[in-house]
């Protein structure tokens, strides 16, 4: 009865109905007495036009309008049903090209609210972040474009610069793009954004995305790797909480997630017994000379009556409250120490199908010589470490599916539905049936995933982008546009802000 459940089941159930109008139109004769006897039958199923031929053919028209289907009917010879299918292409063309005069004018708008901004620079309509000296595509632009956009709607444009960079969305693209920029190959900042925005990958708030690739399973039973990482990353980014307050635990064979509210019960208790005596009404002195371990009626001497109580063990009643421990079966430990210790863990071994040689730890970087990759646009056969995003049946055979972090600094390739880079860090094994959907369902919000690997990725950065330089120029024979020093430090001085704030954040979070 979910959510999940109404779409799906609706889905089908148009098809069906699709399916069946079709079957009808086909079997059943001439519904509509054609004057010419042009064709066989029409039909406009929802905005489809459907005519059928004499000879049998379909001619299927998208985007046909009630006219369209009257006119058809009118039609005095197949030239005139011709003329009518594509004058309405024709028309589509049209608003398609009014849209993008639309879409023109409005970037334009857009472009002047980014030129007051001291982030961006505007030089002849070119949008550059400030310091940067790599245009931002156009895609990116109108993304900015709309976040500005939307931020401006809600409120004062006062204090514009401070509101945006205190926006997650609009930190992440920026930063985004500045990784980015730090990649040796220009054609990284130029079109990535489109090739991830085109097959729907996830950009995090420190400016990475998240992908998808297969691997394949080395070890029998990974099924707590599974279940960790999966309840480590789905409590950030589903239900945005600590995962230091949660503990797996393994009972009758199945693990589970216990927050630390669940793991005691709290009890009430009535009593009357003295606090201090326990009840007893006093003690025995233990230095007392004639006191003795083995007979109380040898010590009977040394017998202290409580003041609290005076010696009766009573005293008024009062309640008071105990922890009790709540049986979750075996502790197998907290969520963040288990996440953490990952790596680590016998089961946690995975390899790659292609060459059976990379060692893949969920929790630990994967990666491969930069040297040994090479700039391309194909989606197959080039060197580097492939991933993602929607077509996760051909990046690499294997048995499980993994959801990973890439820098895009460390890109190496961009190809149609896939790319390539020289490391990523894998995250969490992702469930079959979860594979497709994970990265479009909105409810996993990735801006929350990556934060220890900002921290490691910030670590002597400029020393990994000048060597990224040189390794990538060290391949071509002809100079490649370097990146001035200058702004080398301005980009790694910008992106070095996050430091300060995951730090602060890691504290606060409930
Ligand atoms: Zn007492």
């Amino acid at each position: 009865m979910s959510l999940e459940w109404f779409k799906s089941s609706t889905e089908r159930a148009i098809e069906k109905v699709v399916a069946n109008k079709l079957e009808q139109l086909i079997d059943t004769p001439v519904e509509h007495t054609c004057k010419a006897k042009l064709f066989l039958n029409v039909k406009l199923v929802n905005d489809t036009l459907i005519i059928v031929l004499l000879n049998g053919e379909i001619i299927n028209k998208a985007g046909a309008t009630e006219q369209d289907f009257q006119d058809v009917l009118n039609a005095r010879s197949i030239e005139d049903v011709m003329s009518i299918v594509t004058s309405s292409k024709v028309k589509e063309e049209r608003i398609a090209h009014e849209a993008e005069v639309r879409r023109v004018k409005a970037l334009q708008q857009g472009i002047k609210l980014l030129a007051d901004l001291p982030d961006f620079d505007v030089v002849d309509n070119v949008v550059y972040l400030t310091g940067t000296s790599r245009s931002l595509p156009q895609l990116l632009v109108e993304k900015f474009v709309e976040v500005a956009d939307r931020v401006y709607s809600e409120g004062t444009p006062k204090y514009m610069h401070e509101k945006l960079n205190r926006d997650e969305e609009y930190l992440s693209l920026k930063r985004f793009f500045m990784w980015c920029c730090l990649n040796p190959r220009a054609e990284v900042a130029n079109e990535l954004y489109g090739f991830l925005t085109e097959n729907s990958f996830r950009i995090t708030k420190q400016g990475f995305f998240v992908a998808l690739r297969n691997v394949v399973t080395l070890h029998g039973s990974p099924e707590l790797v599974h279940f960790i990482s999966n309840a480590y990353n789905k409590v950030k980014a589903v239900w945005k909480k600590n995962p230091d307050h949660y503990t797996i635990f393994l009972e009758n064979g199945e693990y589970k997630l216990v927050h630390d509210s669940a793991l005691v019960t709290i009890h009430k208790v009535t009593s009357d017994d003295c606090p201090e005596c326990n009840g007893a009404g006093g003690w025995y002195n233990e230095d007392c000379e004639e006191y003795s371990e083995y007979s109380e009626d040898d010590s009977e001497e040394c017998w202290e009556d409580c003041e609290n109580c005076d010696g009766t063990g009573v005293v008024e009643e009062y309640t008071y409250t105990v922890d009790v421990p709540v049986d979750h079966g075996q502790r197998i430990g907290g969520l963040t120490e288990l996440y953490l210790d990952l790596p680590n863990r016998a089961e946690n071994r995975f390899t790659d199908d292609w060459t059976k040689t990379f060692d893949i730890r969920i929790g630990q970087l994967t990666s491969m010589p930069k040297e040994d990759c090479n700039w391309s646009t194909q989606d197959c056969m080039a060197a580097g470490l492939h991933f993602t995003a929607d077509q996760i049946h051909y990046v690499g055979c294997g048995d499980q599916s993994v959801l990973v972090l890439i820098n895009p600094m460390k890109v190496v390739g961009i190809g149609t539905h896939k790319g390539r880079c020289y490391e990523y860090l894998p995250i969490m094994t992702v469930p079959r049936e979860e594979a497709t959907g994970i990265l479009h369902d909105l409810a996993f919000d990735t801006l929350a995933l990556d934060e220890s690997y900002a921290i490691k990725e910030l670590e002597s950065l400029t020393e990994k982008v000048q060597e990224g330089f040189t390794v990538e120029a060290s391949k071509h024979e002809f100079n490649l546009p370097t990146l001035s020093s200058k702004e080398l430090r301005a980009i790694v001085a910008s992106l070095d802000e996050m430091k300060a704030e995951i730090s602060k954040r890691i504290v606060t979070i409930d």
